[in-house]
């Protein structure tokens, strides 16, 4: 029986992994290893009586006496902390999901590397604070990590077969988010609860507001320089509101492959877990005559300056990733708790990049969790500090 583990089970791409699990036979077809959330423990521990998982481990340590009450009588071993998630990410599974939010999934993400694992991969943040870590750690182990991000399994799945060095450039696309349509002088007074509605996709509030400053694209793209080694100028951002095409790989010879399909991250999901073969998903099929017409648009650099900040994050290198990964974290925390604007998000992660410029061996890529670490602390103080400046 195949063995799986799911990190960050209680998300929304955590919910959406147990439903295709559950669906293709749960516990009959699947040895559950791991199964780790947050402070939803109740959820956490539904799932994992479900999936008779072998451990269930919140991340929060206040919560254990409640996942152990929660698991009372089951037999599934309870644990908490960060640590704890970690040291369940290290057990032995053929296929574990990382569904975590933000850099907190680099050291169980880089646990399943280390120990020669398949890492299906949604937590783009692993990629973006240490691409080149962690795909050094990868080529050392054998481990293969398979893309759960939507665009980046769209490349995925469109290069099969093909050769790298024939792609001209590759295209992913963006909805634009909630404030696609907004007029430029409103974005300042954006709340909270505006930038938290996606118009397609239904997904976590962080990586929503993200869609909305375009973060998770500029995330994205760093994910894919780093994950399929393409330099810049082979990497595009395409506008498309209806996200259908989620991105396009052109050739040199003029062709070019898109993939298609419903914002739905069920699909990509399943391509990774049932990869290399395809199996029969619960994800409607396109009608395209129903959608009658998808439309693109160049992305405009005044509405998203997040985009500018990836291309440069790139260019720089070295710690730029982590930097601007972790700065954008803290920015993010600070719009949500009402301390900056929507529009301060940008500025303040430009601060913390060229403060981190300024710093010995911001040039040279981190090359342990510790180095990681270090520039994820020094670029959350300085964003923070920006609205000290504002
Ligand atoms: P979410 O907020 O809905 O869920 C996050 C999960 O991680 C929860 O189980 C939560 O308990 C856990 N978690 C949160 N903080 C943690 C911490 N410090 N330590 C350990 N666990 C923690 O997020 P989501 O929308 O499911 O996104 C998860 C990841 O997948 C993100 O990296 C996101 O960018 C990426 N992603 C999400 C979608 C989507 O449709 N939601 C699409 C593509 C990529
Ligand atoms: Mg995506």
């Amino acid at each position: 029986m195949r063995s799986i583990s799911v990190l960050g089970a209680t998300g929304s791409v955590g919910e959406s992994a147990f439903d295709l699990l559950m669906r293709a036979g749960g516990p009959e077809r699947f040895r559950t290893i791991a199964l780790t959330g947050g402070g939803n423990v109740a959820r956490l521990a539904q799932m994992a009586r479900a999936l008779r998982a072998g451990i269930a481990v919140t991340a929060w340590p206040e919560c254990l006496p409640a996942l152990r009450a929660a698991l009372a009588g089951s037999g599934i071993e309870a644990a908490a902390g960060a640590d704890a998630v970690a040291e369940a990410a290290a057990r032995p599974a053929d296929w574990t999901l990382s569904a975590i939010v933000g850099a907190a999934g680099l050291p169980p993400g880089l646990e399943v590397l280390k120990r020669g694992g398949t890492l299906a991969l949604a937590n783009k943040e692993t990629l973006v604070a240490a691409g080149p870590l962690v795909m050094a750690r990868a080529r050392e182990t054998g481990a293969r990590i398979l893309p759960v991000d939507s665009e980046h399994s769209a490349i995925f799945q469109a290069l099969q077969g093909e050769d790298l060095d024939s792609v001209e450039h590759v295209t992913i696309t963006a909805s634009g988010g909630a404030f696609r349509d907004w007029p430029l002088e409103r974005l300042a007074q954006a709340t909270v609860a505006e930038a938290s509605r996606h118009p397609n996709w239904d997904m976590g509030q962080r990586i929503t507001i993200d869609s909305a400053s375009m973060f998770n694209k500029a995330l994205e793209v760093i994910e894919a320089h780093e994950f399929f080694g393409l330099g810049i100028n082979r990497l595009r951002v395409l506008v498309h509101p209806q996200s259908i095409i989620h991105a396009m790989v052109t050739h040199r010879d003029g062709g070019s492959i898109a993939h298609l399909g419903a914002p739905d991250m069920r699909h990509a999901i399943g391509y990774a877990l049932n990869w290399p073969a395809r199996a029969a998903l619960p994800v409607p099929a396109l009608d395209l005559a129903a959608l009658g017409s998808l439309t693109f648009a160049e992305p405009d650099e005044a509405r998203w300056p997040a985009l500018r900040l990836a291309r440069e994050a790139i260019t720089a290198g070295g710690a730029a990733g982590a930097v601007l990964n972790a700065a954008k974290e803290q920015a993010l925390d600070d719009f949500i708790a009402g301390r900056i604007r929507f529009t301060d998000m940008a500025p303040a992660v430009e601060h913390a990049l060229e403060q981190a410029a300024r710093e010995p061996g911001f040039a040279r890529s981190p090359r342990d969790l510790g180095e990681v670490l270090h520039w994820d602390g020094f670029a959350r103080r300085a964003a923070a500090q920006w609205q000290g400046a504002a």
